[in-house]
């Protein structure tokens, strides 16, 4: 499943990558990985057998892993109960999308996956990590390491180009500059815009500045994509080029949550769960009859 991620150029890769053997698989090389992000182990504990397949399977069948999650905000009004306890998992490769009505708790959950709001109960764990147990900074490494958002509104910063945007998550990193631009050009290409990579985001159309987005994403190499409403902002005919491009990742094996009103997308997605008044609703296509979207 998890082809997606070739060389890295990191110093941390690169030793998580020999750590893991050679051609190990990048679930298995970020498990070895940062000691810090790693999922809790005795020291005591035995070296996995070779033969870890069972286990493998079960890591892989809970990548995403919600327990009970609540999330309630206090303003100065009432109380607004936003998520109601949600339990979900998700398999590793995935392509889910998460559907329901506006104010229905689509956008909190995304961001809770991301590790962006804290719980007021329950917890996430994606590959093993317990996202809320773990301190802010490494919470920020999980969030550099794992993940890749792409939003409705592109956020992309106007006075820079393409390539610069595309940059802007390695900004962190320590790594020669020269690299840097190699890697945003090659994401670039991958999502079709090598020839725009000078461009403002002001000099192109929506549907290329949702690639730029989505290049911006990939560059860190994240083996899960959160998307909140990606192709919102865009007409039907690019709204198809911009979920092909999705498909094409997600048989790379990059594992992607995606919210959306849209249900022509539908068809794209392995799964798809309705999110009512902050609980899972249902999944389709048990109610799909029933569930007004
Ligand atoms: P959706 O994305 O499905 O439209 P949201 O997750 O944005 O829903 O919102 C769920 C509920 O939580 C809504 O009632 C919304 O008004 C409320 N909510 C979301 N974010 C905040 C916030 N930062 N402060 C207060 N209430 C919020
Ligand atoms: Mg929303």
């Amino acid at each position: 499943m998890s082809t997606h991620v070739t060389a890295r150029g990191d110093d941390q890769t690169a030793a998580r990558t020999a750590e893991a053997g050679e051609g190990g698989g990048t679930a298995a090389a970020r498990e070895t990985a940062s000691p810090e992000l790693s999922p809790a182990t005795p020291e005591t504990a035995a070296p996995e057998p070779a033969s870890g397949s069972a286990a493998e399977a079960e890591r892989a069948a809970r990548f995403v892993d919600v327990r009970g999650l609540e999330k309630t905000f206090s303003g100065d009004g009432a109380p607004v109960l936003a998520l109601r306890g949600l339990d979900l998992q998700v398999a590793e490769g995935t392509f889910l999308g998460v559907m329901g009505q506006s104010g229905s708790g689509k956008s909190t959950f995304l961001a809770m996956l991301g590790g962006l709001t804290h719980p007021s109960g329950g917890s996430v764990s994606v590959d093993g990590i317990d996202l809320y147990a773990l301190p802010g900074e490494r919470l920020a490494d999980f969030r550099r390491e794992y993940l890749g958002f792409v939003f409705q509104s592109f956020n992309l910063v106007p006075y820079l180009t393409a390539l610069e945007n595309v940059m802007l998550p390695l900004a962190v990193k320590r790594m020669p500059s020269a690299e840097k631009r190699e890697r945003a050009l090659g994401v670039l290409e991958r999502v079709g815009l090598t020839a725009r990579a000078g461009h403002l985001p002001g000099k192109l159309s929506g549907g290329e500045q949702e690639r730029v987005a989505i290049a911006r994403a990939l560059v860190n190499e994240p083996p899960l994509i959160l998307a909140d409403e990606p192709t919102g902002a865009l007409d039907s005919e690019t709204t198809v080029e911009i979920m092909d491009l999705f498909a094409t990742l997600n048989r790379e094996g990059i594992t992607i949550v995606m919210v959306t009103h849209n249900p022509e997308i539908q068809s794209y997605f392995d799964r798809t769960i309705v999110l009512r008044d902050g609980r899972l609703d249902c999944e389709l296509p048990a109610c799909a009859a029933e569930t007004p979207l």
